[in-house]
């Protein structure tokens, strides 16, 4: 049994970039950039009125100004401005040569010949200079990141409207157990309905890659195979849920082995999921998955296991590194348990107050995580987290 830190290591030490393709930019929307990108033009690109107002020479607030011209946001000046004169100027026109500040039209009043005069104390310049956000040629985003609409906000802005991101990890999934039976299926006696090869998917999507679903395969090795073997035609990635444990039927390492893979660990000590199994081909053929991870079956496992391992595995796939949001906040009521073998994964709500377990019956209780909006870690060890200890929540 090796460590989380040592499993997350492992598995993060195996990943490798899968290329990379250019996408429109709506498409670019939680993807990952694969090259830097740099501006192709000053931003401001030129010296840019930040109010509706009146551009003039500051020199000149205390006198009656004469209008030369207005300027529209979008059209050029087009005549300077002199000693007393002011142009009237809208929010992100180009303000004229001469000018040295804009004052808020609120501040202004318009005399009876046409002119104005201001009637503030004194103004803020409300120019936006040019370059003062981006310089041409400034890398704005760096290769790594992940896409989210205020990037796209820059990609537009500099005219990148192809970019090149990292192609989506293939993920094919298959769920093992002569239990399980689809959703649809009202399950005979002993039987239930598979959940984590939905839940599987839907975190695959959440994680930005694509899965296949291959089915539910019965417990021998023949079929846990031919399911294998089918998924890794077209996969990076493989995820079986089931039969890693101890059983007689929990067949999947073997099959792992007979399909070409090396198991890097099969047991990792963290509660729930002790079971977890990792493994990369033996050939390190491209046209094949590459890598197989084995989930315990029981839902909350799976969904844990994804999330700490897998989801981050997947993000350095395309070249992210994915760091999980936490909030730091106050337990509000105890958390004690007997058994302190293992670090465990503890699912918590939190409210305004702070965090508080939710009831939790094991990791099969996969309603216990419909509550939850993250997860607090009690390292080995220790037996009881006290009400109103600051924890770190780690967000799903
Ligand atoms: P296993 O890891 O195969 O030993 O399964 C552990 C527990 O998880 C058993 O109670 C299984 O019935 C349950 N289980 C296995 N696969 C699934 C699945 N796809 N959906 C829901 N529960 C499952
Ligand atoms: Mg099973």
């Amino acid at each position: 049994m090796i460590s989380f830190e040592e499993a997350y290591r492992i598995v993060m030490e195996s990943a490798r970039l899968l290329g990379s393709e250019h996408v429109s930019l709506p498409e670019s929307l939680h993807r990952v950039l694969a090259e830097d990108v740099a501006s192709d033009m000053d931003m401001p690109p030129f010296n840019k009125s930040a109010m509706d107002g009146y551009a003039c020479r500051r020199h000149d607030l205390p006198r009656p100004l004469r209008v030369v011209e207005i300027i529209q946001a979008g059209y050029t000046p087009t005549q300077p401005i002199d000693a007393g004169c002011c142009a009237k100027i809208m929010t992100g026109a180009q303000v004229p040569e001469g000018a040295d500040c804009v004052v808020m039209v609120e501040y202004t009043e318009v005399l009876d010949d046409g002119g104005v005069c201001f009637t503030g104390e004194d103004t803020a310049a409300n120019i936006c200079t040019r370059g003062e956000d981006i310089r041409a040629g400034d890398v704005v985003l760096r290769a790594g990141t992940l896409v989210e609409p205020q990037h796209i906000a820059v990609l537009a802005t500099v005219g990148c409207v192809k970019p090149r991101v990292s192609k989506c990890p293939r993920v094919g999934i298959v769920a093992t157990g002569d239990e399980l039976v689809e959703p649809e299926v009202c399950p005979g006696p002993s039987q239930i309905r598979t959940s984590n090869s939905y839940q599987l998917c839907a975190q695959t999507v959440r994680a930005g890659s694509v899965p296949t679903y291959y089915g539910i395969v019965r417990d021998t090795e023949a079929d846990i195979g031919a399911a294998m073997k089918r998924a890794m035609v077209a996969n990076d990635v493989i995820i079986m849920s089931g039969g890693v444990s101890m059983g007689d039927y929990d067949l999947v390492p073997s099959v792992m082995r007979g399909n070409g893979f090396d198991i890097l660990f099969d047991s990792v000590a963290v509660k729930p999921g002790k079971p977890t199994t990792f493994a990369v081909s033996r050939s390190g053929s491209r046209s094949r998955a590459h890598w197989c991870f084995g989930l315990p079956g029981n839902p909350v496992s799976t969904f844990i296991q994804f999330e700490i391992l897998i989801k981050p595995f997947l993000y350095r796939l395309m070249g992210h590194d994915y760091q999980p949001a936490y909030q730091v906040v106050p337990l509000t009521k105890t958390i004690h348990r007997r058994k302190t073998d293992r670090e465990t994964w503890i699912p918590v709500r939190t409210d305004g107050r702070g965090a508080s377990a939710c009831e939790f019956h094991g990791s099969a209780h996969l309603n216990a995580l419909t509550e939850a909006t993250g997860f607090v870690v009690m390292p080995a060890d220790v037996a009881e987290l006290k009400e109103g200890v600051l924890v770190h929540v780690r967000s799903i």
